[in-house]
């Protein structure tokens, strides 16, 4: 039986970094809704026609991709395979490019071995997953997640509105809103992508099942204390602000330790020091907070104790503190039924694998709480990603899509494949 193949996988993955790539760094550029991320989605609707399949952009800029061989016809729920095609700037080739190359291997291997399935296979290229416009408009459209409110006020960081970009692109923006997929048109979501992070390359390890997303919540916290003469103030009477932020980081270790997981995390990614000159104590220091867990009750706990945390450190500093909570996104979680069927799949295939949460966003976030959804990924060499040497290697692209095979064909052609994973779980 004809199964994955590894040099047709290279070949489309290779193919795709071509659109958008520079030169001068070796990135990809293909933000969404720019002409190379639409030529993109020409290039993937022209390899779903090769295959036969139907296909459509929707109005959120979704390209889908219809495997139905045996005309089971469009009320038919689908499984879904999907990732995205759009990049960071100067990104690298395998950020969502590999799931969706992936589907298109799955189909292009089950029309060689002649599977009519009884649930049709559709393969997915997401619009806009990575945010320029600070959402996931396509995965967020699909289920039901976007606002036409949001939709007119959304707008990258040089100011280019959401809509403008998609009118450019040829798109009609109070189309989006009809890219709605009820929950009973998707018999399962599927997704491959790399890990992008450092976990299963140094573990050497060849599949990851995403158990869930983390939850993630952003502050912006300030303190204020006083500036001062860097000479005169003495050390015992001073307010620095920068001292009561060196103070709660040193605390971060801490408070994940008490009320934490091995799954948590707390970042201080960005601090402003004002007045920001050498010879001054610093009178102020804003900065982020970004926590993350899996589980929604410890976010909550890393959330207050990061609080009581400032509050006694600004009382000891002598410091003002005040924070505004900019978001809070709960942790989604993944089907179990498909965790279980694609851990039976993991070991029949004898890949050794870890089940683990994604501390990313990506597309199944959305489609968690709306269908059965489940995520896998495959290492990143040294966790490197968003990068120009962002690398997988191509006999991990080839597991990874092999395993998305089976896991599909199951779903797809087993009525009872959900059921049977079930089982499994609960023996
Ligand atoms: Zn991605």
């Amino acid at each position: 039986m004809p199964s994955v193949s590894i040099e047709r996988i290279e070949r489309d993955i290779t193919a795709i970094s071509r659109f958008g790539f520079n030169e001068a760094d070796g990135g990809v550029y293909r933000q969404g809704f720019s002409p190379e991320d639409m030529a993109v989605r020409e290039w993937l609707r022209a390899r779903f026609a090769e295959l036969g399949m139907s296909h459509r952009m929707d109005g959120a800029g979704n390209v889908i991709g219809r495997f139905d061989p045996a005309g089971r016809g469009e009320d038919v729920p689908a499984v879904i395979i999907a990732s995205h095609t759009d990049s960071v700037p100067a990104s690298g080739m395998f950020d969502g490019v590999l799931g969706v190359v992936a589907g298109l291997e799955v189909v292009r291997t089950m029309k060689a071995n002649g599977i009519e399935p009884l649930y049709p296979v559709e393969v997915i290229a997401t619009a806009e997953e990575e945010g320029r416009f600070g959402g996931m408009l396509g995965a967020q459209a699909m289920t039901g997640h976007l606002t036409r409110e949001w939709l007119d006020a959304a707008a990258d960081e040089r100011g280019v509105k959401l809509v403008d970009a998609m009118r450019e692109a040829g798109l009609d923006p109070s189309r989006a809103m009809h890219a709605y997929r009820p929950p009973e048109t998707i018999r399962a979501y599927l997704e491959l992508h790399v890990e992008q992070g450092p976990v299963l390359d140094t573990e050497k390890t060849t599949i990851g099942i995403v158990e869930g997303i983390s939850g993630v919540f952003k502050w912006m916290v300030r303190l204020i204390g006083k500036a001062d003469h860097a000479g005169t103030a003495p050390m015992n009477m001073r307010a620095d602000a920068l001292m009561g932020m060196a103070d709660f980081a040193h605390e971060i270790p801490r408070i994940i330790e008490e009320e934490g997981t091995g799954k948590s995390r707390i970042t201080i990614g960005h601090v402003n020091c004002k007045p920001g000159f050498p010879h001054t104590v610093p009178g102020e220091v804003d900065f982020t907070i970004v926590g993350r867990d899996l589980d929604h009750e410890k976010m909550k706990a890393l959330a207050s104790a990061c609080e009581r945390v400032l509050a006694a450190i600004a009382r000891r500093n002598k410091l003002h503190f005040e924070y505004e909570q900019m978001s809070w996104l709960a942790p989604a979680y993944c089907d179990t039924g498909l965790i279980s069927l694609i851990e039976g799949k993991t070991k029949e295939l004898g890949y050794s694998y870890k089940i683990m949460p994604s501390g990313a966003g990506h597309d199944v976030q959305f489609f968690c709480e709306h269908s059965r959804a489940g995520l896998f990924f495959v290492p990143s060499v040294k966790g490197v990603s968003h990068a120009p040497d962002e690398w997988t290697h191509w006999v991990d692209c080839e597991r990874g899509t092999r395993l998305l095979y089976e896991c599909v064909c199951e779903l797809a052609c087993n009525e009872g494949a959900l059921e049977e994973a079930g089982q499994a779980e609960r023996v």
